[in-house]
């Protein structure tokens, strides 16, 4: 049995939608389908779940909200006039929103996730509904009805590991099921939403419950690529991936899977394919706990986020005074900021995390650090970025990170921190935010294909 999710611009419009049941039906496999909400339909339009959003902000302050609900019912009537369809749906719609923003418009956190989940909910009722329409018998089920128990922190939904057994007794509905992504129920019966980009999440939780042959994840691209495309012209798409390297690329930048989906799946290692709805044909980038790892796939992928900061702590003899790390690592847990690396000398320590960590609490901490932890200097770095180059095959050869520096130094490109964990499966280089384009390009040409920077810009 195979577990099938589209993502919001997969089932946009029905022309979309038609390719997304097409795919379905085409496959007795595929039994479980989750939908996101209506994406964008070209470069310039709105997520449906960013004008629930809208209607959200107007709801809590208070202002006239008619506008942003006809926009999203809108959406919906498009679909449906395209489709041929009955436009009952329209009137569910209207009062479900109204009943929702009636009922906890002074509890906004709830109201914020019980609006959001819309997008995907009515979504996939309509898109169920089609489908039975053209005579494939189709279920659709709630979360609630499907079992996704969940956490109950607004925003942050976690899995209840009790729910996989009643998830696992979707098996045995006959026909397809079609179950809208991005939220759960939890047991005080709120609706609970996963974090942005979450109907990844459920689909990993359903292939995971039903325990599933395989989790196919549909989207606008035929797979993951090597690097970024928007660096890199045409780089290579990746035939197989671990979940390691996965979770690795996407923390820093690679959106194409969102990270927290991974973890239902590696333990009960549920291979996942990423695969193009509008080019169904195209084999997809498989994601699975192992893969073939020859010469020239040691590296799986380069990329490189751009918005770090990074705290620098100098103290003369630091490697020899007992707790030194505690207290600063205290200090930034008392200001609830996790961070990301640590690479560190006999005598400094450099924090590094997320500017969005750190943002309005800067003053605050360096005070805090120099207070309590009598350090010789101490000073804070923004505009750093992070490249990480990935691979599993890392750790059997040797001269991976011979290979970097080298392209990096033909570029010009000063390497400020390094950091290489002892599993081998990434190196982390710190550099300036203006040389992180060029740092992607440089490697990548060099590590795929042996072409240095300095000659390309030459032979241009
Ligand atoms: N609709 C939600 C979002 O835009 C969830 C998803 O599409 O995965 O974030």
């Amino acid at each position: 049995m195979k577990v099938a999710k589209f993502g919001g611009s997969s089932v946009s419009n029905a022309s979309q939608i038609k390719k997304v049941l097409d795919i379905v039906n085409e496959d007795p496999e595929r039994k479980i389908i989750i939908v996101s909400a209506p994406g964008k339909r070209h470069k310039d339009d709105i997520k449906t779940t960013d004008l629930l959003i809208r209607l959200y902000e107007k709801v809590l302050n208070n202002l006239n909200y008619q506008d942003k609900k006809k926009e999203i019912i809108q959406r919906y009537a498009d679909i449906l006039e395209e489709l041929n369809m009955e436009k009952t749906l329209l009137t569910t719609i209207d009062e479900t929103l109204e009943t929702i923003i009636e009922t906890l418009k002074e509890q906004p956190p709830r109201l914020y996730d019980a609006l959001l989940s819309c997008g995907e909910n009515f979504n996939a009722q309509l898109i169920a509904s089609y489908n039975n329409s053209k005579g494939y018998k189709t279920t659709y089920l709630s979360p609630k009805d499907a079992g996704i128990l969940v956490t109950d922190l607004p925003q942050q939904a976690q899995i209840l590991e009790e729910a996989y057994d009643e998830i696992y007794k979707l098996r045995d509905i006959e026909g397809k099921i079609i179950i809208p992504g991005f939220f759960g129920v939890s047991k005080h019966d709120f609706i609970v939403t996963f974090p942005r980009g979450g109907s990844d999440i459920t689909g990993a939780i359903i292939a995971r419950g039903v325990k599933a042959s395989l989790y196919e994840n549909f989207t606008d691209v035929s797979g993951i690529y090597r690097a970024n495309p928007n660096v890199i012209k045409n780089p290579e798409l990746i035939e197989e991936i671990t979940y390691r390297e996965m979770r690795e690329l996407s923390y820093a930048g690679f959106s194409v899977f969102h990270d927290e989906a991974l973890q239902p799946l590696y333990k009960h290692r549920i291979p996942v394919v990423i695969k193009n709805t509008n080019r169904p044909q195209d084999k997809g980038t498989f994601i699975r706990h192992e893969r073939d790892i020859n010469n020239k796939n040691v590296i799986i992928g380069i990329s490189c986020d751009k918005d770090f900061t990074v705290i620098n702590i100098k103290k003369y003899l630091m490697n020899r005074q007992v707790g030194f790390t505690r207290k600063v690592l205290g200090i930034l847990e008392d200001y609830n900021i996790s961070f990301d690396h640590m690479p560190s000398g006999i005598d400094s320590i450099s924090i590094i995390m997320r500017t969005s960590q750190i943002k309005n609490k800067e003053k605050d901490v360096l005070n805090a650090i120099r207070k309590k932890c009598d350090v010789d200097e101490l000073s804070i770095e923004h505009n750093l970025a992070i490249l990480m180059i990935v691979g599993e095959g890392m750790n059997k050869v040797v001269g991976t990170a011979n290979k970097i520096t080298h392209a990096l130094a033909e570029s010009n490109i000063n390497i400020k921190m390094l950091n290489q964990g002892s599993s081998e499966i990434s190196m982390m280089f710190g550099i300036s935010v203006e040389d992180a384009d060029k740092a992607v390009l440089s490697t990548y040409e060099y590590c795929y294909h042996g072409i240095c920077l300095k000659n390309l810009c030459k032979s241009k």
